[in-house]
């Protein structure tokens, strides 16, 4: 995996294809992080790390929240 560095929310808006930030954001997280973005937020601010990776062969995001 090749190491992307700490993610906010735009940063997912922006990688998004369709441009759905929230959705991809969602393809990549573990279900039991997914409340940290919440439905109804467009741009939820966070006050620990998202760090993001992607797979070197087939390009797939995945990440992990880094509580503090
Ligand atoms: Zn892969």
């Amino acid at each position: 995996m090749i190491y992307l560095g700490e993610w906010i929310a735009a940063d997912f808006h922006e990688q998004a294809p369709d441009g759905d930030g929230r959705q991809l954001f969602l393809s990549m997280t573990d279900f039991d992080l997914i409340h940290i973005w919440p439905e109804d937020q467009v741009t939820p601010d966070w006050d620990a790390a998202y760090h993001a990776f992607q797979c070197r062969h087939c390009d797939r995001f995945l990440g992990y929240w880094d509580s503090t």
